[in-house]
C-alpha cells in the first residue's frame, strides 16, 4: 500500500465523475427508451396510456436538459477565466425579492417564510444572477424537503467583516457524516428520493463554486430528523464601494 498521490487522487476523481455523468444521463435515456418502444408496440393507440407515456419522456428529457445546463455551468466555474459580474447590492431589499418570487409556491405547500432581516441597510458586492442562483437552489431545497405546514426561516445578519445569511428548515436533515458531502458533485443523501424530486445533485456543488468565487463560505448544519441550517458568509461591502 501507497499513499495516494495528488495526481492519482485527481484521476481517480476525474473517473469518478466521467462515470456519475454517464449514469446520470443513462438512466433518463433508458427510461425514455423503453416508454418509447411501448408506444411503438401499441400504447400510442390508447388514449388513456399514451398522454401518460409521452409525459414520462417529457420529464426525462427536461431531467436530462437539467443536468446538462448544470454540468456546463461547472465546466465554465471551472475555467481559468471565469468571472463574475459583482456589483455592490444591499441585501435585505435582496433578499425580500428573492423571498417573493417564492411566496406562491410555498403558499401551496402551506410553507410560512420568516424573515429575520438586519435593521440597517446591509451591502455585499455580488453577481446577482449567480448569487440569486445559489438562493434559489437552497430556498427550493428547504421547501422540498420541508414537512407540509413547515417554516423556513430565513436570516441575516451583520457578523465582523462578514455578512452571514441562513436558511433554516423543519425537513427530514442531513446525517453527520453527509453534511460535507452534499456540497460534492452528485452526491445525495437518498439517490432514489432525491431523483424522484427532480434535482440534479449538482445544485449545492454549483452553490458552493459560486460563493467561494464571492470570497465566502458555505456550509451546512443539522440535526437528523429535525432540520437544516445552509449558512452562507459573504464579505461585507461599505455602502460607498464601487461595484
Ligand atoms: P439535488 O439536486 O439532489 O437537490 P443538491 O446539490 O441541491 O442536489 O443537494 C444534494 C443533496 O443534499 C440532496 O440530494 C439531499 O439529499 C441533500 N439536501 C440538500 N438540502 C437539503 C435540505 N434542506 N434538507 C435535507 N436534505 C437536503
Amino acid at each position: 500500500l501507497h499513499d495516494v498521490t495528488e495526481e492519482e487522487k485527481i484521476e481517480q476523481d476525474r473517473r469518478e465523475f466521467v462515470a456519475n455523468v454517464s449514469h446520470e444521463l443513462r438512466t433518463p435515456l433508458t427510461t425514455m427508451k423503453s416508454y418509447l418502444e411501448a408506444l411503438e408496440d401499441g400504447a400510442l393507440a390508447d388514449p388513456e396510456i399514451a398522454p401518460r407515456f409521452l409525459n414520462v419522456t417529457q420529464n426525462e428529457t427536461d431531467r436530462m436538459i437539467r443536468l446538462v445546463k448544470d454540468l456546463l455551468q461547472l465546466s465554465k466555474i471551472d475555467s481559468d477565466d471565469y468571472q463574475l459580474n459583482l456589483e455592490t447590492v444591499e441585501m435585505n431589499r435582496y433578499l425580500d425579492e428573492t423571498i417573493e418570487r417564492f411566496e406562491m409556491i410555498a403558499s401551496d405547500k402551506n410553507i410560512d417564510f420568516h424573515r429575520k432581516l438586519n435593521k440597517k441597510s446591509i451591502y455585499a458586492k455580488i453577481d446577482r444572477d449567480k448569487m440569486t442562483q445559489v438562493l434559489d437552489n437552497i430556498i427550493s431545497n428547504a421547501m422540498k424537503y420541508s414537512p407540509e405546514g413547515g417554516t423556513v426561516k430565513i436570516r441575516l445578519l451583520l457578523q465582523g467583516k462578514n455578512i452571514r445569511l441562513s436558511i433554516s428548515d423543519q425537513g427530514m436533515g442531513i446525517p453527520r457524516e453527509s453534511q460535507t458531502k452534499i456540497f460534492e458533485r452528485f452526491y445525495r443523501v437518498d439517490k432514489a428520493r432525491a431523483r424522484s424530486v427532480g434535482g440534479t445533485g449538482l445544485g449545492l456543488a454549483i452553490a458552493k463554486e459560486l460563493i467561494q468565487a464571492h470570497g465566502g463560505h458555505i456550509w451546512a448544519q443539522s440535526e437528523y430528523g429535525k432540520g437544516t441550517t445552509i449558512f452562507i458568509t459573504l464579505p461585507y461591502a461599505s455602502k460607498g464601494a464601487k461595484s
